[in-house]
């Protein structure tokens, strides 16, 4: 028997309608890559996106053709995520952090019809549009008097002009929930990149799963400014997250230096965040050289990787903003976990609570999650057993986009994210390592990402990183590579010394090397393939 209720489809144009109807004076604010600060409201944001479908449906743009992004986090930017995607076409939003041949790549493979890109990447872009014949017009996210003069971009045009030209008289159509609606690709360190094919489905109850308490908690008492980009993993939801709601929603364009982010925080009166670890160990150091507090902030969500305790604690202690872990995927749209503490934990100590929340969460309804050893069978949740994080749900990858080979998943159906983690009592998840980073010594499985978290504690560490390296008697050590603090000075052995008695004696490093700056990837998360290239040959006794 089927239900009696009403069949209507779930569309990212139903989240926009919502926000200008119901919450139409909260505000969009945005720092322009090209000078100035933008501030408007939904209502007017709603009217935009429909002028802008008017103008991709004038162009030709037809349900399912791919419109790429290579843009910051403004206001034009979340227009093309509602009125591409509201068109039933798909918004392809691209990192301009990969490397130039993985660009063309992705723009070739997605087969992108029209380009969006700010005023900053211009340069980037004349050098790609030779090897992207799809492409057929080139939109620059500006007013016209920013137009380079002599460009041979094919069609190249202005975003203002393209829809000043239109009305914003417009119906959104309805058409299947299934439908795909954005496409972000993978940052591949070795294979190429790999597209996730968002549908309205999944992204609408991913927008309001992580809307919950105990995941994101987005109201509209709070004015947001995700310092995750636009052009990955959709800002982790929050584009859909803070309308849906009816949250100001603060958008800090190319200005994503501390001392940037620090001015928006404050004119802007934000209250909830959410970013890299990186940005927030840089935001640390600018606060305390500078003495700065917070007036509004209260609150961050930090993920994509993992979280070191000693910042949490810093910025609660210090700055009084409590940070919440999450873990999650591109393929994942992507969150999957939050740190959120139970009643039980209430009455935990400073330290326990601290090595609870450390952990990267528990699963947010929507998401299954099992781990499993190499013989496939589920293992314990005991917060001691480790293996191959498996995840499904509804808005988790069932296949990439043009993949050319049968999907990633088990034959029962489950995403192999390729992480390895525990699982408490509690169901609280603990990554200890990519699978391709653990380090096996002898029998023992040491995770890279321990060692990592508490070097970042010592005072005179600014980021590190750890690595196995050959050892005729273990197979593989820890080698741990540190980058200074400014200024500040430390040995090789006080910083050996410093692990002593705080991981059992087998996961101790073997050794320190010191550089200058780690290597990133294209979504700031440590390169580790490089490290491990950089250190080839290196062993320890
Ligand atoms: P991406 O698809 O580029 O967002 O990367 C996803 C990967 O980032 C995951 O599979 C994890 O390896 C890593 N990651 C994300 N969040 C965390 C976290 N909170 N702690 C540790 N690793 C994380």
């Amino acid at each position: 028997m089927q239900g009696l209720m009403m069949a209507d489809q779930l569309r990212v144009a139903g989240v926009i309608e919502h926000a200008a109807k119901w919450h139409s004076d909260a505000e969009i604010v945005s720092r322009l890559p090209e000078g100035g600060l933008h501030r408007y409201t939904y209502a007017d944001a709603h009217q935009r996106s429909k002028q802008l479908a008017n103008a991709l449906l004038k162009i030709g743009i037809a349900n399912g053709d791919r419109v790429a992004t290579i843009a910051w986090n403004t206001h034009r930017h979340f227009e093309l995520y509602y009125g591409v995607a509201g068109i039933g076409a798909v918004c392809h939003t691209i990192n301009p952090r990969l490397f130039p041949e993985q660009l063309v790549y992705i723009i070739n493979h997605a087969e992108d019809r029209l380009l969006f890109f700010d005023l900053t990447f211009l340069p980037l872009v004349e050098r790609l549009a030779p090897l992207c014949p799809t492409v057929e017009k080139w939109v620059l996210m500006a007013a016209a008097k920013h137009l380079p003069v002599g460009s041979e971009l094919p069609g190249l045009c202005s975003y203002e002009d393209l829809l000043s030209a239109e009305s914003p008289d417009y119906e959104w159509p309805m058409f299947d929930e299934n439908t795909a609606c954005s496409l972000c690709y993978t940052s591949g360190t070795t294979d190429q990149p790999k597209g996730v094919l968002y549908s309205h489905r999944s992204t609408l109850l991913h927008a309001m799963a992580i809307s919950l308490p105990d995941a994101l908690n987005c109201s509209a008492l709070d004015v947001i400014m995700p310092v995750v980009p636009m052009f990955h993993v959709n800002a982790w939801g929050l584009p859909y997250a803070a309308p849906l709601n009816g949250a100001k929603l603060v958008l800090p364009g190319a200005g994503m230096d501390a001392a940037s982010l620090y001015e928006l925080f404050e004119s802007e009166g934000v209250t909830f965040s959410a970013g890299v670890p990186t940005i927030w160990l840089g935001l640390l150091q600018f606060m305390r050289e500078g003495k700065h507090k917070f007036s509004t902030l209260r609150r961050t969500v930090v993920g994509g990787s993992s979280c070191p305790p000693a910042l949490m604690l810093a910025f609660e202690e210090e700055l009084g903003v409590t940070i919440k872990h999450a873990w999650g995927m591109t393929e994942t749209s992507p969150l999957g976990t939050a740190g959120h503490l139970k009643t039980k934990h209430q009455s935990l100590n400073s330290a326990d609570s601290l090595a609870v929340r450390a952990k990267q969460g528990r699963a947010v309804f929507g998401v299954d999650m099992k781990i499993v050893g190499d013989n496939g069978h589920e293992l314990p949740h005991d917060g001691v057993a480790f293996g191959d994080l498996l995840v499904r749900g509804p808005w988790v990858v069932a296949d990439y986009f043009r993949s050319g080979t049968p999907g990633e998943l088990t034959a029962d159906g489950w995403f192999r994210t390729g992480d390895v983690a525990t699982i408490d009592l509690d169901g609280f998840m603990q990554i200890t390592d990519r699978s391709k980073d653990v380090i096996k010594s002898g029998g023992e499985w040491i995770s890279s990402i321990d060692l990592e978290n508490l070097a970042v504690a010592h005072p005179a560490v600014a980021e590190a990183a750890v690595i196995g390296v050959p050892s005729a008697k273990w197979s593989e050590r820890p080698l741990l590579i540190v980058v200074r603090r400014p200024g500040m000075d430390v040995s090789a052995e006080d910083l050996l010394a410093f692990f002593k008695g705080k991981v059992a004696k087998f996961s101790e490093p073997d050794a320190v090397e010191f550089v200058e700056q780690l290597p990133h990837t294209a979504t700031g998360k440590l390169l580790k393939t490089q490290l491990r290239k950089d250190f080839a040959g290196y062993s320890v006794a």
